[in-house]
């Protein structure tokens, strides 16, 4: 016992020295007058889980699509393994793609090619962007889905597979571009709920093999599980953000409270 707390703590020593991988300062987003991000602070650290809860419009996607670029902030900055964006000045179209390659990203809808094999979507940037042969990209494919329960649907197409199946797929894709972090913006709330169990657990697995991750979620029980911390948005800002068993458990807001005890 005495062992592994100890180790724990060094660990934890170890972190909080090390500079985060993601980290975000005082970011402001707006769509004309509506202010949809009003000052985000957060940072996550190599191989952390952190989970993102909160109502519906609270800002959860903006803030992860602003992460990768998708979004462009209006003021504030971010870092992303050493890429720095600074909200306001123009960002060139280097930094763009330098920020991205270290991101994977897996949305609520699965987005995968439909008129591609599962292989094929997950081989297709490698050889875009690592300029593999078709064999080395397939052979590293077939890995990642056998990583995530899939190698026997390589030959299948999306629409012969199953949501929590095309989930997965696009789960393999993502990280067949290797990025130091993964973001999950609701990856099973278009899934039935057996369906949503056999995605959360490939992100369990995931987690457990060190990789870092955010991940926007309704699944409390995954969030408490799985992620050392948990944001609670609302109204555009950070509200609660603590371990996230006591986040999730003894929220200090009312909002926070009236929002558990809704989705609980
Ligand atoms: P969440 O993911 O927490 O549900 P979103 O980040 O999707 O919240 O949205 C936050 C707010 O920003 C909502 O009011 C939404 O209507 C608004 N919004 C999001 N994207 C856009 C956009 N491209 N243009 C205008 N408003 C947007
Ligand atoms: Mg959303």
């Amino acid at each position: 016992m005495t062992i592994l707390a100890s180790t724990k703590a060094e660990d934890g020593f170890a972190r909080s020295d090390e500079k985060p991988v993601i980290e975000l300062k005082a970011i402001h987003k707006s769509f004309g007058h509506h202010e949809v991000l009003a000052g985000i602070d957060l940072s996550v650290h190599a191989g952390e889980v952190l989970s993102i809860v909160g109502p519906s419009g609270s800002g959860k996607s903006t803030l992860l699509r602003c992460i990768n670029l998708l979004e462009t902030p209006t003021n504030g900055h971010i870092d992303v393994c050493g890429t720095r964006i600074d909200a306001g000045k123009p960002i060139p179209r280097s930094q763009i793609t330098a920020l991205r390659r270290h991101l994977g990203m897996v949305f609520q809808s699965f987005n995968l090619f439909p008129h591609m094999t599962a292989l094929e979507n997950v081989s297709f940037a490698q050889k875009r962007v690592f300029g593999r042969s078709t064999r080395d990209a397939d052979e590293n494919s077939l890995k990642l889905l056998e990583k995530v329960g899939l190698a026997d649907k390589a030959e299948q197409y999306p629409s012969r597979c199953s949501g929590g199946q095309q989930q997965r797929i696009a789960i393999a894709r993502a990280l067949a571009m290797e990025p130091r972090v993964m973001l999950f913006d609701e990856p099973t709330s278009a899934l039935d709920p057996e369906l949503g169990l056999e995605v959360l657990q490939v992100m369990r697995d995931l987690a457990e093999q060190g990789m870092t991750m955010i991940v926007v979620t309704h699944e409390m029980a995954f969030a408490e599980e799985v992620a050392e911390e948990t944001i609670f948005m609302a109204d555009a800002r950070i509200i609660e953000q603590g371990s996230s068993t006591e986040v999730i458990r003894n929220p200090q807001t009312e909002r926070a409270n009236s929002f558990f005890h809704a989705v609980n």
